[in-house]
């Protein structure tokens, strides 16, 4: 599944990123060319906006109701069929949303801090923005944010 969500729904954009689905964070105002930019990529439409779903658009549209992030994400995998599963968490950008490239310890010396280096074995690397990723402390919170009750290495 493939998501483009409003500028009101950044934090929303994060997570579905952080779980491996497809997200662009639409910048521009919600009209006409955000429902065209969905059609033509295929993507299904996330709007906090109530009466886009009145508007004429063939494609699949969710109002998100809901304030608060963890309700929002609930809702969405009660509707959808997205899960967070430990392979695809940390397989795309979370700033750019491009898919990372998995990394080794000789290819990212020197471009993460010592410790980080000495206590990690995996890393996934960015191509468009040369961000690296690697299992950090939060990830344990990250499981338990998204409901999962695998303690297994997302990495
Ligand atoms: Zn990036």
């Amino acid at each position: 599944m493939r998501f483009i969500a409003d500028r009101n729904l950044g934090r929303l954009v994060k997570w579905l990123r952080i779980m491996g689905y497809d997200t662009v964070l639409y910048r521009g105002p919600v009209d006409r060319l955000f429902l065209r930019k969905a059609e033509r990529e295929g993507r299904t439409v996330l709007t906090r906006v109530r009466d886009m779903a009145r508007r004429q658009f063939s494609g699949s549209l969710i109002v998100v109701e809901d304030d608060r992030l963890e309700n929002q994400l609930k809702a969405l995998m009660d509707r959808l069929p997205i899960r967070a599963e430990t392979e695809r968490l940390f397989t795309r950008c979370l700033r750019c949303n491009e898919p990372l490239q998995e990394a080794t310890r000789e290819e990212v010396a020197g471009l993460v801090p010592s410790y980080v280096l000495e206590t990690q074995s995996r890393f996934r690397l960015c191509p468009n923005c040369r961000g690296i990723f690697w299992p950090g402390t939060h990830r344990k919170n990250i499981h338990r944010f998204l409901g999962m009750n695998s303690p297994v290495d997302p990495l």
